[in-house]
């Protein structure tokens, strides 16, 4: 049973459904570049209109410094989001007042529209109480399909929900089961990879999983500092040396809640960061003072992999290395794989996200095998580090 309000308590027949969906979409000349947004929330839009909904999308569309501009007006997506549904999407030039209600007033059962930009309006972001009067007027229910946004207690995210029934959509209920079953609630021993460039961007985030994970695997630049602060020589590498003692904190920490750290055991260095610098694989230790680290090393790949096999559950934040120049996308590659591979036999159960991590399991051609990524990005990470996302608050039974 989930804890969160869905579409399974709600009759939307004759309804005003205010529907906030993620359509922050990429654009190229004018057209919507890459759909994936749009295909996440369109099942949520169709059960809705399909059971006679009117389906009022609510979106916010790129950075609009508080009034309308025509270069972040959502116009042209109204029609990408008519093409992946298969049926008319109408278009309102506000989201707000006159011109919002004479749009909605048109509408019959089934139909959907799509309002302009929430952040054309200054107070959305403040969680404005006039903007949340202005939306809540608007619709009979609220529903919520963009986890993406619900880390920020803005007035179409967090506000409205408040002044309406508010429920999550299909692609808000999934996010939140896979989240759900993959930290809140796991099938243990619960494994973690933490990569990526920078340990200081990741502080909560660490301080979180120590406490909640059985292993947590630190592979990427942020492992260089955790090797530095024991003491390691890491050459020319990405470190974070004024972060030596927060490193050790960290390691204390893991070690009271007996959490296993796992560094890397070997690395693939090279003295130039670019695709295909010659390179070599060392054990850490062996790092030379013009030579940095890259990537982990086949036998580090071996241990994860070793450490994955008996994992229930695996959550995953960041690349072990700089994934984006070849070969050094070679660690990140190899456990991907041998994860996706866990899923598919039903020994694990898989979940990755965050900003360059989506990107990275895509390379690695594994997206389709995880059990679940997200592409939510901050809202993804502000989950991992264990803040309560406002927007999903809302939500709760
Ligand atoms: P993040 O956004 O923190 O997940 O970091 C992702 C970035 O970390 C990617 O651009 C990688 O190229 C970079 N990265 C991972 N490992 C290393 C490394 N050993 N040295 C330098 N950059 C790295």
């Amino acid at each position: 049973m989930s804890a969160f309000r869905t579409l399974d308590a709600l009759d939307p027949k004759g309804k005003r459904v205010l529907l906030r969906v993620d359509l922050n979409v990429p654009m190229e000349n004018g057209k919507v570049s890459d759909a994936t947004r749009i295909a996440r929330v369109a099942p949520t839009i169709l059960e809705l209109a399909g059971k006679g909904g009117r389906v009022i999308l609510l979106a916010h569309f790129g950075r609009p410094k508080g009034g309308p501009d025509e270069a972040n007006s959502l116009r042209p997506v109204a029609a990408a989001v008519a093409e992946a549904l298969g049926q008319p999407v109408s278009f309102a030039t506000d989201c707000l007042g006159e011109v919002a209600a004479a749009a909605i007033a048109k509408m019959q059962d089934g139909d959907v529209l799509l309002l302009e930009n929430t952040r054309f309006h200054k107070g959305e972001e403040k969680n404005d109480a006039a903007i949340v009067e202005g939306l809540a007027k608007l619709g009979d229910v609220y529903v919520n399909d963009a986890f993406s946004a619900a880390h920020r207690a803005h007035a179409s995210t967090e506000g409205v929900a408040k002044k309406l029934p508010a429920y999550a959509g299909r692609a808000m209920q999934q996010e939140l089961d896979a989240l759900t079953k993959a930290l809140e609630n796991p099938a243990r021993p619960l494994a973690a990879i933490v990569g990526g460039a920078k340990v200081s961007t990741k502080l909560d985030l660490l301080g979180n999983l120590v406490r909640k994970v059985d292993m947590l695997i630190i592979g990427g630049g942020m492992a260089n500092t955790f090797l530095a602060a024991q003491g390691v020589k890491v050459g020319k590498s990405l470190c974070e040396k004024d972060l030596a003692d927060t490193a050790r904190a960290i390691l204390a920490a893991a070690k009271e809640a007996k959490c296993e750290i796992v560094l890397p055991v070997d690395a693939v260095v090279a003295k130039e960061f670019k695709a295909h610098a010659t390179s070599r694989v060392v054990d850490v230790g062996h790092v030379g003072e013009d030579e940095m680290i890259l990537d982990i090393g086949p036998r580090s790949v071996v241990e994860v992999e070793k450490l994955l096999a008996v994992a229930k559950t695996l959550v995953w934040n960041g690349p072990f290395g700089a994934f984006e120049l070849q070969p050094f996308d070679a660690g990140t590659n190899a456990v991907a794989k041998t994860a996706a591979a866990l899923v598919k036999a039903g020994k694990l159960l898989a979940v990755g996200g965050g900003g360059d991590t989506v990107s990275a399991l895509n390379q690695a051609g594994v997206a389709d095998d995880f059990t679940y990524i997200s592409t939510a990005g901050g809202a993804f990470l502000e989950w991992l580090e264990g803040k309560s996302l406002p927007g999903v608050e809302a939500l709760r039974a």
